[in-house]
């Protein structure tokens, strides 16, 4: 579970660093920070570990960033064994640079290792190998603005790297850290987002790999998210694959729904991805005097319920959004209207990045500190 500590384990990577020789320039950084867009420039540097059965996993480096070399029959292009994380450093008004509860990004990690077959990273190792590249790239992380939402992007991610084209657990694995520098996720103020409901797609079944994040369920998204686009929405919402009957979640965002009581309802765990965003809400509203029910909840629900008025928000929540309300629902041959407010969804909004950002007192003890 997202809200429980993993394991405590003490880190052990023995982690060597070499520093690249044309750090990017300062003019060069401040335009960058001045428009980064998402996930299209790269720090200077990266982090590399290897693993083999033997070995387990060896051979830590921070290094230029650079291409891989790979062969052409590497795994993962084949049989896409691989997991991934996404998590953001934070720059505080002090100068200190913090990441949100690194270890859960870590325990989820090890969670999606085990159902790919991949060999586990203890979550310690993970955050010492965060910890490492957020050091050796430090400039990189955006300066502290008053109300801002600047950050640096995190992106660890685990491959079959064994050139190899039997079927079976890759005996080679590479596990990395790139990092991008990410601006405020809305430009201009945060809009809500028009949603798409498929109901010829779904992203996950009982036993498949709904609860991993790996890049097969991004895959699988894709052609769901183009009819999005085609209908003129902003985002894919999934139902369940077995009746076709309850909401799942965004492609990447979990949901939340408000009700006029102050019920707050969210999709329970089992084929959805287990969000720290969402699993961070949960606490929160708690302590803002709300009910979270964790439970099955039915597209019959959402229509219904904020056609009479008795949703009042709806909001979806991940790392790189951190929360968005919800506007228009379409699908084939209908819609159902924006809910009436937004006004918690923006409360728990300020509330998390206010946190994030050290803004107000970390309360839950979330926020670790990196420089
Ligand atoms: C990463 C992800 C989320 C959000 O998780 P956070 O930990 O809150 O960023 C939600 N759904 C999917 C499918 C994801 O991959």
């Amino acid at each position: 579970m997202p809200t429980m500590p993993s394991t405590p384990s003490t880190p052990s990577l023995h982690i060597s660093t070499t520093l690249t020789d044309t750090p990017t320039s300062d003019e060069r950084l401040a335009e960058i920070h001045a428009d980064p867009g998402f996930g299209t420039h790269f720090t200077d540097h990266m982090l590399t570990v290897e693993w083999t059965p033997d070995a387990g996993w060896h051979d830590a480096r921070v290094t230029p960033y650079a291409p891989l070399t790979l062969d052409p029959a590497t795994a993962v292009l084949h049989y896409a064994q691989e997991t991934f994380e996404g998590m953001k450093a934070y720059r505080h008004a002090d100068g200190s640079v913090w990441t949100f509860r690194p270890e859960e990004n870590g325990a989820r990690m090890e969670r999606s290792s085990h159902r790919l077959a991949l060999p586990v990273l203890p979550a310690a190792d993970f955050v010492q190998a965060v910890d490492a590249l957020v050091t050796a790239d430090e400039r990189w992380v955006p300066g502290a603005s008053e109300a801002g939402e600047k950050s640096l992007y995190v992106r660890p991610f685990m491959f079959a790297s064994e050139a190899f084209l039997g079927v079976r657990p890759a005996q080679h694995v590479t596990f990395m850290v790139i990092a991008s520098p990410a601006g405020s996720y809305f430009k201009g103020g945060v809009r809500p987002v028009t949603l798409w409901l498929t109901e010829e797609y779904t992203r996950a079944g009982r036993g498949g790999m709904g609860a991993a994040k790996t890049g097969g369920n991004y895959a699988s998204s894709l052609v769901a998210q183009q009819e999005a686009t085609a209908h003129g929405c902003d985002q894919v919402v999934f139902l369940d694959a077995q009746e076709g009957r309850y909401v799942e979640e965004l492609g990447g965002m979990n949901l939340y729904f408000v009700h006029d009581d102050g019920r707050i309802v969210t999709p329970g765990l089992g084929t959805i991805l287990e969000g720290i965003t969402r699993a961070s809400i949960i606490e929160l509203a708690g302590k803002l005097g709300h009910q979270v029910e964790e439970r099955p909840f039915s597209i019959d629900e959402w229509r219904d319920g904020v056609r009479s008025g008795r949703i009042t928000e709806v909001f979806a929540c991940g790392t790189a959004a951190v929360v968005t309300p919800v506007g228009e629902l379409r699908w084939d041959g209908g819609s159902a209207p924006a809910p009436a407010s937004t006004d918690l969804t923006m409360r728990i909004r300020q509330a998390l990045v206010d946190v994030q950002h050290g803004r107000a007192d970390d309360t839950f003890g979330w926020m670790h500190r990196v420089v």
